[in-house]
């Protein structure tokens, strides 16, 4: 990639909030001459037939072509005969894994300034496969899914990322004492990709004691990897570990190698419009898509920026305690490039 020759991306400005830190990410990815080309897709205003959902086939089509994108907060409008926004991308892209590193913020002073964690989520089924009935009239069952395929992607996925990234353990996050068949199978598949990396070391941590280590002292872990219902609590847990929402990022990996970076957080209605909102976890996001396509100078130059802004503490947004609009915080975080 070169000024001459940008890499194409797909942007999803999203909704709420969404518009206005995806324009803190193009200003500040101009300001750090990232030879990106935005892709802009929005959220249609009426079911596309050919996805059912608000997204158009053409949006999907832009991701698919590019390999590559950064997606802001998605509401789903209520109603029916359309799918959720987000879930229609996860099923169409294949997004299998959702990637979050966790790590304390230098400046921003949590409770813990060691956290240095991943939580590495499957995305496509367990409890979330949207199997739900009625038996009788009182009783109704909702059904998790867990199969060898799914378990071994994520779990190579795991392995693969904690290789790549110079990283010691890979825990993988169960009940499988009480779900013996379910999370019985995830936990085999775990093992028998670990197999594979003798180099890394590999440990099975139960849930709710999980919960009670990460609280503790979050130091005692690296990458974790999970199925769907567990990824999404323990990584809200572990975003609150480090300052909240506004911060995290998080990347989804997808068939074919498809990268679509995203904030955690959602539209944030409350403060939408109003030029409050943190950009950070946006950028934050985009700077993993940076790294994902091997643009480390720049992602570093990016992500240095936004740490120095954050510690100085001059300028930053309501949830980190300060008083600085969106375009203040941007602004700053341009004067550091
Ligand atoms: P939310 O994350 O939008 O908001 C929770 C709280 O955090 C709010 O007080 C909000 O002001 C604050 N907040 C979130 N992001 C912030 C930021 N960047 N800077 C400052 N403050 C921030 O969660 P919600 O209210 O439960 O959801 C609102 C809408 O977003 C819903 O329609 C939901 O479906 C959608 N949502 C989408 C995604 C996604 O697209 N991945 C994720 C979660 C929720």
């Amino acid at each position: 990639a070169s000024p001459n020759h940008p890499i194409r991306a797909t942007l999803f400005p999203g909704d709420g909030i969404g518009p206005e830190i995806a324009n803190s990410v193009k200003q500040v990815f101009n300001t750090a001459e990232v030879p990106i080309e935005w892709e802009e897709h929005y959220v249609g205003d009426k079911v596309d037939p050919r996805t059912e959902s608000f997204l158009t086939w053409e949006s999907l089509e832009s991701v698919r072509r590019n390999g590559v994108g950064l997606k802001g907060p998605m509401a789903t409008p209520i109603g029916k005969g359309h799918r959720s926004l987000n879930l229609t991308l996860r099923k169409e892209l294949g997004l299998y894994a959702n990637v979050r590193p966790c790590y304390s913020l230098e400046g921003y002073k949590t409770r813990y300034d060691d956290v240095n964690l991943v939580t590495i989520r499957e995305n496509t089924e367990g409890e979330y496969s949207g199997l739900e009935h009625q038996v009788v009239r009182g009783v109704v069952e909702s059904l998790k899914v867990i199969t060898r395929q799914a378990s071994l992607r994520v779990a190579e996925y795991a392995f693969y990322y904690a290789k790549a990234h110079g990283r010691q353990r890979v825990s993988a996050i169960h009940k499988a004492n009480i779900m013996r068949k379910t999370d019985g199978l995830f936990l085999k598949c775990c093992r028998e990709v670990a197999e594979k990396y003798p180099e890394i070391n590999y440990e099975e941590v139960i849930i709710d004691n999980c919960c009670m280590m990460l609280v503790k002292n979050p130091a005692l872990f690296d990458v974790l990897v999970m199925p769907n219902l567990y990824g999404d609590i323990i990584s809200d847990l572990c975003a609150g570990l480090v300052g909240g929402l506004g911060l995290t990022p998080s990347c989804n990996i997808g068939e074919g190698g498809i990268a679509l970076a995203e904030a955690v957080h959602g539209s944030a209605p409350d403060i939408a419009g109003k030029n409050l909102a943190n950009p950070t976890a946006l950028l934050l996001s985009g700077v993993m898509m940076l790294r994902h396509l091997k643009l480390h100078d720049k992602a570093d130059q990016i992500h240095n920026a936004i740490i120095k802004t954050i510690a100085e503490g001059r300028y930053r947004t309501a949830d980190l305690g300060g008083s600085s609009t969106t375009s203040e915080f941007t602004k700053a975080i341009c004067d550091h490039l």
